[in-house]
């Protein structure tokens, strides 16, 4: 799942491409866009705010701002294509939600997870509800400690994936802020010795990662060495030894992958079961009366 890095990537790149020029024409192929036109209005910016993506357009005769706001969700994604090429079969044309043609570059929008469009000047409803975002240029230290300290008994892989506590951590980054600090993801966020230096931490990992692909967390740069928990689960730590696992953090039916090291990081792991587990998108192990649809890090005992 896209976390605030490469949202804020997507957003840059978006914006390089399309600030400062008309829309000539727009294909929004979602049920309650199906109607709206985009064309003839100027892009002004494309941001990021947390995990969301907020592309602003001009008004026009008449009309207010609008803003066209999206969410990769799962696996949605922005490309920018030349206008007229054909996106050289990196996408499927059945995936295609949103299409924004200026004269040289053209946006489009695959498997989009949420799509709006919304006047400029209610996008506050939007995302007015998070937390600091990570990557904003108002980041704020003190504000996110305060949220996060606001539930003491929450556990702290929880808050930290609660948009509203702080904007832009997904799984990935959760893992590894905890192994990094040496605290398990399942620790009441009142028992953190220092919140602050933990929010840094975080802060660090994702502004470390905004511009490069590849996200990394170890400081190696090799296949399979590039970070230390996430979707490890099963293999050595890096660092110790022990066997990485993985159990569900989070409230029903919300709950969350969060891989740790029990080792490296001490503290309580109440999902657990105590299973084998495979690192995530490895194969599960054939079993005859194994059903397709149990997650792969449980198929193994
Ligand atoms: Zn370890």
């Amino acid at each position: 799942m896209p976390e605030g890095d490469v949202v804020w990537r997507t957003a840059r790149r978006l914006h390089a491409a399309l600030a400062g020029r008309e829309v000539l024409s727009s294909d929004l192929r979602w049920p309650s866009l199906a109607t709206a036109d985009l064309s003839g209005r100027d892009v002004l910016e494309v941001v990021s705010a947390g995990k969301h993506l907020l592309t602003r357009l001009a008004g026009t005769a008449g009309e207010a701002p609008l803003t066209l706001h999206s969410h990769l969700r799962m696996e949605g994604s922005w490309y920018v294509e030349r206008t007229g090429s054909d996106g050289n079969g990196r996408r499927s044309a059945s995936g295609v939600r949103a299409v924004l043609v200026t004269a040289a570059w053209t946006a489009v929008g695959h498997r989009l997870g949420v799509l709006e469009l919304v006047p400029t000047a209610a996008e506050g409803d939007l995302v007015g509800h998070l937390g600091p975002d990570l990557l904003g240029p108002g980041w704020d230290t003190a504000e996110a400690r305060r949220r996060l300290l606001a539930a003491p008994g929450r556990a702290l892989g929880e808050a930290l994936l609660d948009q509203r506590v702080l904007a832009g951590v997904g799984t990935f980054y959760m893992a590894e802020a905890c192994f990094l600090a040496g605290v398990s993801p399942w620790t009441p966020v009142g028992d953190l010795p220092d919140p602050a230096a933990f929010l840094r931490l975080v802060h660090r990992l994702l502004d470390a990662n905004k511009d490069r692909v590849q996200q990394v967390t170890t400081g190696d740069l090799r296949r399979g060495r590039q970070n230390y928990a996430h979707a490890r689960s099963g293999l050595p730590c890096l660092r110790c030894g022990t066997t990485v696992r993985v159990a569900l953090i989070g409230r029903a039916p919300q709950e969350r992958t969060a891989f740790y090291c029990p080792r490296c990081q001490p503290g309580p792991a109440p999902t657990d079961d105590g299973r084998a587990q495979q690192p995530l998108g490895a194969q599960p192990r054939r079993r005859a009366h194994a059903s397709a649809a149990r997650p792969a890090y449980r198929a193994r005992r």
